[in-house]
């Protein structure tokens, strides 16, 4: 059997450092093991996915230096390799389960899903579809959706009993059918859900071993109905632990940076990344920190993970970071110091800022010192301000940051939009509004201008240090609340 493994990150947002870290894991078992791996891209989310999303995937991913055999640019045996591009074969796939009795239409409205919920919540029940649409006549149903009647594709799930499957990690694990939604596994819009297309792809694509994070362990009932109602064999099962914030919270972008850009923005050796996402949860045989990809792929097997969930922490990357730093030549570190940021192409975007703004070249490091390095360390005296009150000073802060979570284009542009829109809103001059979000981005209340400045950190260090001010300045989880409600409400009144 030759092994194939993949990853099927999602291309909506920012490349995460828990695809990567998926990647090495999937890479390194099938390096190992001569075999395949694949990069599938699951754009099953027609609203939320993007291809600058998907293009970064790519680019961090080569950035690391992870290859793979198969992919929606260079093709394969068994593409397309995005699955909005597979639709055809998910319908196929749930005709044969809907003529084999396997699904069923359903036809339920928005209101009446949120009426049962509700009522369900109401008698302490779990929330869930209650089958309702299941004893249609199928006939019936499919004369309605030929007819063009909005509806979706459910699955059955046994009434009782349970479905028991194999870990690799955790041995069998039984699940009892009474926690298991009956799936929709075909939208409205004609796209699959994850759960129809990871087992029509994984089955298709000729995947062995399925490694993905355990937040996927308890899909795994629903996905092994549907390999039954194929009859086809499951893959192995491999659940990674996942990773966590230094106060064992799952990883989250509140907390760590998760993007594989912030890493390479500040300066991160992706050599020393990829050496501590193989510790995450995994050792080699001798116990060595330092090792490389190759070294991981070659000593790689699955015996040598622990399920205890690894801690990821910036400190003790950087530290290892450190370490790869100082091995490098005098020679190799001008490499990689040029390559980081003091090249052409970065430098093109500051000079026509900095320009107008210096008459010796002596005035270039200042200006631009929160750009290329850490903006200085803040307190929350920082932000005091004759014009605002701490409470607005908090509600800009906390309302842009979460203008720039959600913000899809990063340019100037937007930006301003969003600052524009919120000096409006509270009714502030824009240049008062702006000021806290100077200091939060460069630590000055002088700087080069702020949007151009955010262009050039990019979404990911403008995103931290948006959020660490936020944090600086210290909102209670109960102003959290209540700025999160009042955050609603601006964004209504965002234009367009
Ligand atoms: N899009 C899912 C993720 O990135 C894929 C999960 C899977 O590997 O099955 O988490």
């Amino acid at each position: 059997m030759t092994v194939r493994t993949r990853i099927a990150p999602s291309p909506t947002g920012d490349p995460h450092v828990g695809t990567a870290y998926m990647a090495l894991f999937n890479w390194a078992f099938a390096r190992h093991h001569g075999g395949q791996f694949l990069l599938r891209i699951e754009d099953t989310d027609a609203s939320r996915s993007t291809l600058a999303s998907e293009a970064m995937i790519y680019s961090s991913l080569r950035w690391l230096g992870i290859d793979w055999d198969e992919g929606p640019e260079q093709g394969g045996d068994c593409g397309p390799y995005r699955q909005s591009e597979r639709l055809g074969i998910y319908r196929q796939h749930i005709d044969r389960l809907l003529d084999e009795g396997h699904a069923f239409r359903c036809f339920c409205s928005r209101e009446t899903l949120d009426e049962m919920r509700a009522a369900q919540r109401e008698r302490g029940e779990t929330q869930r579809y209650d089958g309702r649409c299941r004893a249609l006549d199928p006939e019936q149903a499919r004369a309605r959706a030929d007819g063009g009647e909005s509806h979706v594709v459910r699955m059955f799930v046994p009434e009782s009993g349970s479905c028991t499957f194999e870990d690799h990690l955790r041995g069998p694990i039984e699940i009892p059918y009474g926690q298991i939604d009956m799936q929709v596994l075909l939208k409205t819009d004609g796209f699959p859900t994850y759960h129809l297309a990871v087992v029509v792809d994984d089955h298709l694509m000729g995947i062995t071993h399925v490694i993905r994070g355990e937040e996927w362990l308890n899909s795994v009932p629903k996905h092994k109905l549907l390999y039954d109602y194929f009859g086809w064999p499951m893959p192995t099962l491999v659940h990674m632990p996942l990773l966590r914030n230094p106060d064992q919270s799952k990883l989250s972008k509140r907390k760590n940076p998760t993007s594989v850009n912030y890493y390479r923005d500040v300066g991160i050796l992706p050599e020393a990344l990829l050496n501590y996402l193989g510790m995450m949860g995994w050792s080699m045989p001798d116990e060595r920190e330092r090792f490389s990809a190759d070294e991981m792929a070659q000593a790689f097997t699955f015996d040598r993970i622990s399920l205890g969930g690894p801690i990821f922490d910036l400190e003790k990357l950087s530290w290892l970071n450190g370490q790869y730093l100082r091995d490098l030549s005098d020679d190799a570190f001008m490499d990689r110091l040029q390559a980081w940021a003091l090249n052409r192409e970065r430098l093109s975007q500051l000079v026509p800022l900095l320009k107008e703004r210096t008459e010796r070249f002596a005035d270039l490091a200042p200006q631009t010192d929160y750009l290329l390095g850490d903006r200085r360390p803040l307190t929350a005296e920082d932000f005091a301000h004759a014009k605002l009150s701490a409470e607005q000073v908090q509600q800009i802060l906390h309302h842009y940051a979460h203008y720039l979570d959600a913000l899809r284009s990063w340019d100037r542009d937007a930006l301003f939009a969003g600052a524009q829109a919120l000096a409006d809103y509270l009714s502030l001059k824009l240049k008062d509004c702006l000021f806290p979000l100077f200091i939060a981005i460069s630590g000055r209340t002088v700087s080069l201008p702020l949007f151009d400045s955010m262009v050039y950190l990019g979404s990911d260090l403008t995103r931290v240090r948006c959020r660490d001010a936020l944090n600086l300045v210290g909102v209670s989880k109960k102003q959290q609340k209540k700025l999160d409600k009042a955050y609603v409400a601006f964004q209504q009144a965002l234009p367009g």
